[in-house]
């Protein structure tokens, strides 16, 4: 009898081990911009300053990193799977038949939100008050969106809550700081009985989710509130404590805040009709609403919603832009992770000419993304003490920013994904997640054309936006020879788009496109290293790209750049490559 030969084909080569144990807050173009836009914070006056208050952004980085830590480590990712593999399940009904309207999370949800909560990414900084507060949260959410994006969702609602339901000092006295404690305590329960509460907003409806003043649901005058009758189309994380709210009041649309929970413990009339089966974003809960009688309390004026209620838009449309920016920087450091490790044709993936071109290409936009966020993010900061400039400045570069950099992310997400060649096209590289994840930013809170049309209404509504914007861009000016051709156009553009009235319609993409990369060049002339801004005008700004980004795939980046600077920053600091 012959015996079988002893198997041997399970030996392993050429695999690269998975990118974990890493420090996602190791990122230059990170840590760069947290120093800019957060200044160091002062020490009290006449008392010693405590540890974590006396040393500014060195105090902050500290949280940064251990979070960083933390967002890379196995641990966190596997939860990041578990989220996403068991997503959460509506449990409309008790077993004897009483609707109870609740979401079941896998117990790894709560650990990603209690996580998120702890470390007050969500409403926290408008606790401090602290110059810089709000940038190193934002820095902080970007670290830890590369987590895990989904329950992201509830934290950045809950962060944008506040400028809205500051429109209304009673209901902000009384709910603010329990929005922004550190205290993860998920459950429906009283709202003023729980150590930490988060908030959720309801705009869309069946009919429609740009166009919101097409909403129908009613609000009534009843007692100290009014009563709401309607439904909803879409409202995420339904499981949270309050939700701000648009409904038709007598004077007109008018801005509600909702609370699951009465404040005599009953459940409040709104009923959860079914999750909706998505795309990407399955660790989040997604819902269909119905208010019944539903109670709320006015915020803001009545017949002033939309007012109210863009204060809020405005913060969530930050937050578009940091988590695209995060997945684009995460989407970018899974690929050259793998190329530097990876070996094709008797060398690294990273070693070969065309693979450099693909990756510097990918860290350009990685990196101009992060700079430009870390800037409005720093704007936002500033604008919320008072900063007039800046706020002009947000107005019109923010919404230019949320097109482009969300537009951009799904394009960058495929192409990082085709650099682990057919590994990256399986779900365990967790590529396939951050694909189907990559969209949403550019979909919810304005969509692409929305977003687009809105910098037209900046201009239009907020004259000082378009100083503030030129303003920004001039600072780098005699940086680059591209960039002030660049500048000149934007402004005449600028200039074109005001006098076009309604007809520049039709270019508002071009126009939030050239808005966001000319800033994103003019940033990047002024901080980063030479290596970047060269390539990133020479590829951006240049005849072909028309101030649009190029029109051809990532890696066609033109000759003569020097590459290698380029995707050295963008590379994870990793002892596993
Ligand atoms: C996963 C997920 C979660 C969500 N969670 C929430 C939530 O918690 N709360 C909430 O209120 N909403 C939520 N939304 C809804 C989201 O905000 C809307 O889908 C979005 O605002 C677009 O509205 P719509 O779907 O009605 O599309 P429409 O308004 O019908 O728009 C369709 C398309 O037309 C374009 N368009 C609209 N107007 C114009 C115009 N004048 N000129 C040119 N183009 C135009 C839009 O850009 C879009 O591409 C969620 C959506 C998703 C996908």
């Amino acid at each position: 009898m012959t015996r079988a030969a002893p198997h041997v084909t399970h030996e392993v080569l050429n695999q690269v081990p998975p990118l974990a144990g890493y420090d996602v807050a190791d990122d230059p173009a990170l840590t760069e911009a947290l120093r800019r836009e957060a200044p160091r914070r002062e020490a009290p006056r006449r008392e010693a300053p405590r540890a974590a208050e006396a040393d500014g952004w060195e105090s902050w980085e500290g949280e940064l990193h251990e979070l960083g830590q933390r967002a890379g480590s196995a641990q966190t990712q596997e939860l990041a799977r578990l989220a996403n593999e068991h997503p959460p399940v509506l449990r409309t009904h008790d077993p004897r038949g009483n609707r109870i309207d609740e979401v079941e999370f896998h117990p790894a949800w709560h650990e990603l939100m209690a996580t998120a909560v702890g470390h007050g990414l969500h409403a926290t900084p408008w606790l401090d008050g602290t110059p810089g507060a709000h940038v190193a949260r934002a820095a902080k959410f970007y670290v830890w969106a590369q987590a895990e994006a989904g329950h992201g969702c509830p934290i950045s609602m809950t962060y944008a809550a506040v400028p809205a339901l500051r429109h209304e000092p009673g209901l902000a006295g009384r709910f603010e700081p329990l929005l922004g404690s550190r205290t993860y305590d998920p459950g429906l329960r009283v709202p003023d009985s729980k150590a930490g509460l988060l908030s959720g907003m309801a705009m869309t409806e069946k009919q429609g989710g740009s166009d919101v003043r097409a909403n129908t649901t009613q609000a009534v005058p009843a007692g100290d509130g009014y009563q709401l009758t309607g439904h909803k189309w879409f409202c995420s994380a339904p499981m949270c404590d309050l939700f701000l709210v648009l409904a038709q009041a007598p004077e007109g649309l008018s801005c509600f805040l909702l609370p699951r929970v009465l404040p005599d413990g009953t459940r409040n009339s709104m009923r959860l009709q079914r999750l909706k089966d998505k795309l990407g974003n399955r660790s989040n809960a997604s819902s269909e609403v119905e208010y019944d009688g539903a109670f709320a309390w006015l915020v803001g004026e009545p017949g002033r919603g939309v007012a109210t209620i863009i204060d809020m838009v405005s913060a969530t449309r930050l937050d578009c832009v940091l988590g695209s920016a995060a997945t684009t920087r995460q989407a970018c450091v899974m690929a050259i992770h793998y190329a530097s490790i990876r070996r094709a044709f008797g060398a690294t993936l990273a070693a070969q000419p065309l693979m450099v071109s693909v990756l510097a290409d990918l860290a350009l936009e990685s990196q101009a993304a992060t700079t430009l966020a870390m800037r409005l993010a720093g704007a936002a900061d500033r604008a919320a003490r008072g900063d007039a400039g800046e706020l002009a400045l947000l107005r019109l570069a923010l919404p230019a920013a949320k097109y482009w950099v969300c537009k951009r992310t799904p394009m960058v997400v495929g192409e990082a994904l085709e650099c682990l060649g057919g590994n990256g096209y399986v779900e365990e590289s967790g590529l396939p997640r951050l694909y189907r994840d990559a969209p949403l930013n550019s979909v919810w809170e304005g969509s692409g054309n929305v977003t687009a049309l809105d910098v037209l209404r900046a201009l239009a509504r907020t004259p000082g936006s378009a100083d503030a914007l030129l303003a920004e861009v001039d600072l780098a000016a005699d940086g680059d020879r591209r960039l002030d051709a660049a500048a000149a156009r934007l402004r005449r553009e600028l200039k074109e788009a005001v006098a076009a009235g309604t007809e520049a319609q039709y270019r508002a993409r071009r126009l939030a496109g050239l808005v966001a990369v000319t800033l994103q060049a003019a940033l990047l002339v002024r901080h980063a290293p030479g290596a970047v801004a060269d390539a990133f005008c020479a590829s951006r700004l240049g005849p072909a790209a028309a101030g649009n980004g190029p029109g051809a795939p990532f890696g066609t980046l033109p000759d003569g750049l020097d590459l290698r600077p380029i995707v050295v920053r963008s590379s994870p600091a990793t002892d596993c490559g």
